[in-house]
């Protein structure tokens, strides 16, 4: 127990450092492992039916989603991968019935949270059987880039990185060979780092969840060894409690000095958020329609856009699919496919990217919608006559 070593947190609004007390998950967990154990705890107690949680796919690059029944095998998620494209939230409604039948722990960033809300208000999803705990986020870098970023700026192969972690605004690789790392700012001025919805996120500590774990404000003799858990509700207050009491966490209070870091980084990284939609934003807006008109001229229909968004396939019902509003069997397809998408989610975009992020054809549509939902009263109204209406 380190200096300010006290009480259990019990309580929402408790701020603490924790860790798992098992050897196995403190080694493999990103910082300490207390989001592992939290959910293998759950599961073994019998608090939930599964848990859903991402481990390595075919290589670093790839983030795959994950159901665990037998609790032996949780240790095997542990670990921040930072290079994954993924969104848990629609994976709960596709594929666990929106956890309408069952209770699931799971781990999300602030878009699958965001996502999990949306769902939940259109019955999608039922977050009273959910278990929610949340991981900040300053944001994720797409495979490809990365991979690119990797070979090119850090001039080494990306097959031979073991290990990715973003710590102190750095992007480090361990490869075979060495380590190196480079600050985020500087990948960003070079056209890499961070995928750009994420640049303009702003849900960095995720206090919907039941509890908000990372590493931001973890100092002194436990940094890198245990995490900052803000707990955000009863339901997690319960869970952490509980844990802790059985020894399967350990726990201290945060250092004073440390939360005022981590607030000092949360603000920092808000107004990094706000530069970066002033920028990407103050771009579009020059000529929006045109800009819209031109990039959506790549498209190829294949609805990938609409499959992976979170709030938009509820009025994806089979029949109209098949035209979207627009004339079938040729593309591009007419523009106001995709306005029409545009303001079907104007008021529910929640910038998660996966939109953009899985294009074909590489068509900036996260910036689009995620512009028109921020801005879209004034910046956005279509001046009449500038938008190419042809049904
Ligand atoms: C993409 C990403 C970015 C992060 N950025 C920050 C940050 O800027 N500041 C900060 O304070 N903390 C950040 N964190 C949180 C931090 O890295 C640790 O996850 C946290 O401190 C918990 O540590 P742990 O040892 O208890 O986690 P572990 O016990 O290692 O558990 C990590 C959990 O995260 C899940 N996970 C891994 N990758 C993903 C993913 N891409 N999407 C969803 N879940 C995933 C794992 O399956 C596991 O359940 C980030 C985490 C991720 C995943």
């Amino acid at each position: 127990m380190g200096l300010f070593a006290s009480k259990p947190a019990e309580k929402k609004g408790d701020l603490l450092y924790a860790w798992s007390t098992t050897p196995e998950i403190a080694e493999k967990g990103e910082c300490g492992g207390v989001v592992t154990a939290l959910l293998k705890y759950a599961l073994e107690q019998k608090m939930v039916d599964a848990v859903l949680a991402v481990k390595r796919g075919q290589d670093l690059y790839d983030a795959v989603p994950t159901v665990i029944t037998d609790p032996k095998n949780v240790v095997g998620t542990a670990g921040s991968l930072h290079c994954g494209t993924l969104l848990l939230s629609k994976f709960v409604k596709n594929y666990l019935n929106g956890a309408k039948d069952k209770k699931i722990a799971m781990t999300v960033k602030g878009c699958d949270l965001m996502g999990l809300i949306e769902l939940a208000k259109r019955n999608d999803v039922n977050l009273n059987n959910l278990l929610i705990i949340g991981v900040n986020c300053g944001g994720s870098v797409s495979p490809i880039t990365a991979r690119k970023m990797i070979k090119d700026i850090y001039g080494v192969d990306p097959d031979k990185v073991h290990k990715e972690e973003i710590d102190k605004g750095q992007f480090i690789i361990e490869y075979e060979g060495g380590h190196k790392g480079i600050s985020i700012d500087e990948l960003e001025d070079k056209g890499f780092g961070r995928r750009s919805n994420c640049r303009r996120c702003m849900y960095k500590v995720p206090r919907q969840a039941d509890l908000a774990c990372g590493n931001w404000g973890v100092i002194g003799e436990k940094a890198g060894k245990a995490t900052f858990v803000e707990v955000c509700s009863d339901k997690g207050a319960d869970l952490l409690s509980r844990a802790i009491k059985s020894g399967a966490v350990a726990s201290e209070a945060a250092n004073p000095k440390g939360i005022e870091i981590r607030g000092k980084v949360e603000g920092a990284m808000l107004k990094l958020g706000e530069k970066w939609r002033r920028r990407d934003f103050t771009a579009l807006k020059k000529d929006p329609w045109k800009i819209i008109e031109r990039e959506t001229a790549r498209c190829i229909k294949c609805y990938s856009c609409i499959e992976n968004c979170p709030v938009c396939f509820p009025a994806l019902r089979s029949a109209e699919k098949k035209s979207f509003m627009v004339e079938g069997g040729s593309i591009p397809p007419n523009p106001m496919f995709h306005l029409r998408r545009f303001s079907h989610i104007s008021d529910t975009c929640v910038n998660c990217g996966q939109c953009e992020e899985l294009c074909p054809m590489q068509i900036p549509l996260a910036l689009f919608s995620h512009a028109i939902r921020v801005e879209g009263d004034v910046a956005f109204q279509p001046k009449l006559g500038t938008v190419p209406y042809k049904n």
